[in-house]
């Protein structure tokens, strides 16, 4: 049943109720007041008939006291009768006395003879209803009652005056339980539209809309008190939701915009947040959310890690190395959140590229000081005989000496080389943050011609055969003119150096869309395969004999690459061994 019928059938039956019983009271009221008042006329008209009669009565007579007493009777409207003490009527004015019989055992008459007042409502057997009967006795000169005088009224008399009087009551009842149907009816309705408003709202907040607002009526009470108060707490609810999730939303963006992982775990082990960049680390796709953080960190370590954490509640940080799904190590820092969940978060650095930085910095320290070692130690050596043993022929001591001289020119090559490597690369690093400002157009062509000018006596002495293929007007780019002939020249100069006596090395020039191609080639030993991946890593040499007998370093090819990548190009090399190299280098125009 709804809210309405509830409201309305409970206020309607209790007004019923009361004004039932106020009727019902009422009515017995009223007929309460009306026996009262026809006691008080019966007694009246009887008080006065002892008056009256108070001659007839000293001695007497049927035919004395009848004929005063019909004659009240007429003039009163009451029925008098009256009895001696014996019973005997001795008068009465609706029936002739003489056939009237004893009246001594009539209940009124006994009272009133005994008590001073009697009263009865009974039926007549003389006029055959209902009577209302009042009696009083007569006394005489010595006081003492010889008679009793009794006055009555039909029941249906005093009932039918009240009659009219009872209807009115019954319709004002009707009329009054109209009126409370209709305004039970208005009540309800504004009730339960309220309580509409107020049973709306609520529905709309359980299923969390906050956006809802109740119209309030102006009048006091209760229920638009509820209604401003739950309107009040959806407006705040919804500030309150707002401002979180502007939080929310904020929080995400910092985890997703980290490129650290980030994963907050409950204080059951079970993940609460966990950012993209954690997922793309162990290439998850479904949302592990609420998964046991095991069984997505997978690694002994870190667990264990985690594991101590969530039981001290100190927060710790481990380097630990993942071989799935790639080989990585990772900087883990696990902290404890400071809340009754007992969360803890755990952000993952990785730092692969560091360590990695790391080994090639340790791996070139040991490179140099080897590479510096052979020939210092070597200079070390011939000086040190040159010292101790006295050489008679010159030409023994020249020929010492010449060999110091190479050791030291090789110690130049190297120190000049990394020089330049070093050069080379804290500009890579400066290109990286676009800060090369010393860039110009430049004719490709002329710092290729200049670089084979320098080389012509080399490639000369060896017997081969060059040639520069190119269009007349060259090629121009932005480009440091310098560092391109020292790219030039490395890779010029590694064509001479590999290439046996009488074979050719050649550069061809080529533009594409907004791209100039130079490709440097040989007709010489080649480069195994093997070795293609790692000849532009530093000291890495092929043959390290043959290099060096060339007055290599393995310094050259890690030059050019990061001349290639400072003018944000690409470079490739096609070899083929006994057949010739191909270093194909791709520049922006
Ligand atoms: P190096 O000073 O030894 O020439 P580079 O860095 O210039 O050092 O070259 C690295 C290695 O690559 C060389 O030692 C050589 O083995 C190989 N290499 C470079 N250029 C050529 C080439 N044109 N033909 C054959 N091998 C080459």
């Amino acid at each position: 049943m709804s809210i309405f019928w509830k409201q309305f059938i409970s206020s309607f039956l209790i007004i019923v109720l009361v004004l039932f019983l106020f009727t019902f009271l009422v009515i017995g009221e009223l007929n309460k007041y009306d026996k009262s008042l026809t006691k008080e006329r019966l007694l009246t008209t009887a008080n006065l008939s002892t008056q009256v009669l108070k001659s007839s009565l000293e001695t007497p007579t049927i035919e004395g006291v009848q004929s005063i007493v019909s004659g009240l009777g007429e003039k009163t409207g009451v029925r008098i009768t009256v009895i001696d003490k014996n019973g005997v009527v001795l008068g009465d004015s609706k029936k002739n006395p003489r056939e009237m019989e004893n009246h001594s055992e009539r209940p009124e008459f006994k009272q009133a003879f005994n008590e001073g007042f009697g009263e009865s409502t009974r039926y007549s057997s003389t006029l055959q209803k209902e009577m209302f009967y009042v009696a009083v006795p007569y006394q005489d000169k010595n006081g003492k009652t010889t008679a009793i005088i009794r006055t009555a009224l039909p029941l249906s008399i005093i009932q039918q005056a009240l009659i009219p009087l009872e209807s009115k009551v019954i319709y004002m009842g009707i009329a009054l339980t109209i009126l409370a149907l209709l305004l039970s009816l208005a009540v309800s309705k504004t009730t339960t539209r309220s309580l509409a408003g107020i049973i709306n709202i609520s529905d709309e907040l359980a299923k969390g809309n906050l956006n809802v607002e109740i119209p309030v009526s102006d009048s006091k009470g209760e229920i638009p008190k509820i209604t401003k108060a739950l309107n009040h707490m959806a407006q705040k609810l919804n500030e309150v939701f707002k401002q979180l999730s502007h939080e929310k939303n904020q929080l995400e963006a910092v985890l997703s915009a980290m490129s650290e992982g980030v994963m907050v775990v409950s204080g059951k082990g079970r993940i609460i947040i966990i950012n993209n960049a954690l997922k793309e680390m162990f290439n998850l796709t479904d949302g592990p959310i609420q998964k046991p953080y095991w069984e997505v960190l997978r690694n002994r370590e870190v667990i264990k890690l985690i594991e101590g954490v969530l039981e001290n509640l100190k927060p710790d940080s481990k380097e630990i190395f993942y071989l799935y799904p790639e080989e990585r190590y990772y900087l883990v820092n696990v902290i404890p959140l400071n809340s009754p969940e007992k969360e803890i978060i755990v952000v993952m650095f990785d730092i692969t590229e560091f360590k990695r930085l790391e080994n090639i910095k340790a791996d070139f320290i040991a490179n140099v000081s080897h590479e510096l070692r052979t020939p210092l130690t070597a200079i070390k050596g011939y000086t040190e005989t040159l010292q101790e043993e006295a050489f008679e022929s010159p030409q023994d001591q020249k020929h010492f000496l010449s060999i110091i001289k190479r050791h030291a020119d090789r110690l130049i090559n190297i120190v000049s080389d990394l020089l330049v490597l070093s050069e080379v690369e804290s500009r890579d690093a400066l290109s990286k943050a676009n800060e090369n400002r010393d860039f110009e157009e430049v004719n490709i062509d002329e710092i290729i011609k200049s670089s084979l000018e320098a080389l012509k006596t080399k490639a000369s002495e060896k017997g081969l055969k060059v040639s520069f293929e190119t269009t007349e007007s060259g090629h121009i780019i932005t480009a440091n003119r310098f560092l391109l002939e020292q790219m030039f020249i490395n890779l010029i100069d590694n064509a001479v150096k590999y290439t046996p006596e009488h074979g050719k090395i050649g550069i061809e020039i080529s533009s594409r869309d907004k791209e100039t191609i130079i490709e440097i080639y040989d007709t010489g030993i080649g480069i195994p395969k093997e070795s293609l991946p790692r000849i532009f890593e530093r000291f890495y040499r092929v043959d390290k004999t043959r290099s060096r007998k060339m007055g290599g370093t393995g310094l050259g090819l890690s030059i050019v690459k990061h001349i290639v990548i400072i003018h944000g190009g690409k470079i490739e090399v096609q070899s083929e061994e006994e057949k010739g190299s191909r270093f194909i280098i791709t520049l922006p125009t």
